[in-house]
């Protein structure tokens, strides 16, 4: 990863920002910026580059994966490392030092700010790295692609282990335990397994509750492989089908390929939310489709941009997000389908393989 160009890119909005420097503390941006994956530490970007602050129990692992950054391994806390490291560099001059307002606690905050020199100001900032995350590069999608072809073969194991009877919990604990096989550092997040009346849940996780003899079950699943997320969703039906329950489902996957068709450099991430739910308006369905058709995913697996209603975020090359529209009918059951698409030059390209067809077990 190139971490001096992404830190160099850093440091030209931090200046536009009208700020000095910038403290990162979320543990995906500081990966971002200097490739530690471990959880206490912070970064300080400026004009005098990037200094990482951790504790005595990452003194290896800094050495070992920092990169691009002088590294300080304090006795404190990181906040009051940084707090003594500005205190320390010699200057009169009133400087600002941007916040991550998103993440860093009211605590911390509070901390910093009776610890350093009444000189330095501190001001929330923007979200500026996850600005710079929102657009992948070439190795990060290779982590990305890596991520999803593991993560998508969890559903082939789904299909031989989903049978009336069968509690959702065991069918995520063969899931899961495929993943680890496959090298998985983690589920991107608990898997989703919600079956019968349970899968007009939009998020329900995998309970003790069995499959039953008919019905959707929704199965969600990702993995994370080099630090990057996958996700997914396939939702089958188990016993004979009704008719009702292939309409629904056929409209679900018309809503879905309607957004995917609509990811373009240009777009609006509103423009492919609208695409799918205008398809479920079409099927009077669009009052089941409770949430929004879908999110950027990364090192975090919710990241920028939201792909929901309004949402002005301008798609381009690079952007890796969801497209999942679902149906709910409360007390009934439910259908998703959920694709990663990267966005192209010239549309998009569907990283989860393709295949949704109505499938019954
Ligand atoms: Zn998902
Ligand atoms: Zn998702």
């Amino acid at each position: 990863m190139n971490h001096a160009a992404r830190v160099q890119s850093l440091r030209k909005a931090i200046e536009q920002h009208k700020l000095d420097s910038l403290l990162i503390t979320h543990p995906p941006n500081v990966r971002y910026l200097c490739g530690f994956t471990g959880s206490t530490s912070a970064v300080l970007v400026g004009s005098f580059g990037s200094v990482f602050f951790s504790d005595g129990r990452y003194t290896r692992q800094a050495h070992d994966e920092v990169r691009g950054a002088k590294i300080i391994i304090a006795k404190k806390s990181p906040v009051s490392a940084v707090a003594e490291w500005l205190s320390s560099r010699k200057s009169r001059k009133s400087i600002t030092i941007g916040v991550e307002a998103d993440h860093l606690t009211v605590a911390s905050f509070r901390q910093l700010k009776e610890l350093v020199p009444k000189r330095l100001r501190l001001r929330h900032a923007p979200p500026l790295v996850e600005q710079s995350r929102l657009i992948k590069d070439a190795e990060e999608m290779e982590a990305i692609r890596a991520a999803v072809a593991t993560g998508s073969r969890l559903f082939d194991r789904a299909l031989e282990v989903i049978r009336p009877g069968v509690s959702e919990i065991e069918v995520a604990a063969e899931m899961e335990y495929a993943a680890r096989k496959a090298g998985a550092e983690a589920m991107s997040f608990e898997t989703i397994i919600a079956s019968g009346l349970r899968s007009a849940l939009p998020h329900g996780r995998a309970s003790s509750a069995r499959i039953p003899t008919s019905g959707f079950v929704v199965c969600d699943f990702g993995v994370i492989l080099r630090g990057y997320c996958s996700d997914r969703t396939r939702t089958v039906w188990v016993g004979s089908a009704p008719e009702m329950a292939r309409r629904v489902y056929s409209a679900a996957l018309e809503a879905q390929a309607a957004g995917v068709e609509a990811v373009r450099p240009g777009a609006t991430a509103g423009d492919v939310d609208f695409a799918s739910r205008r398809v479920l308006q079409k099927y009077k369905l669009a009052k089941y489709f409770t949430h929004s058709t879908g999110h950027g995913v990364g090192l975090e697996i919710h990241e920028a941009p939201r792909v929901a209603k309004g949402q002005q975020e301008i798609l381009r090359p690079g952007m890796v997000i969801t497209v999942e529209p679902g149906v709910y009918l409360p007390g009934q059951w439910g259908v998703r389908i959920e694709d990663m698409v990267v966005v192209t030059e010239t549309g998009c390209e569907v990283l989860t393989p393709t295949q949704k067809e109505f499938i019954v077990i």
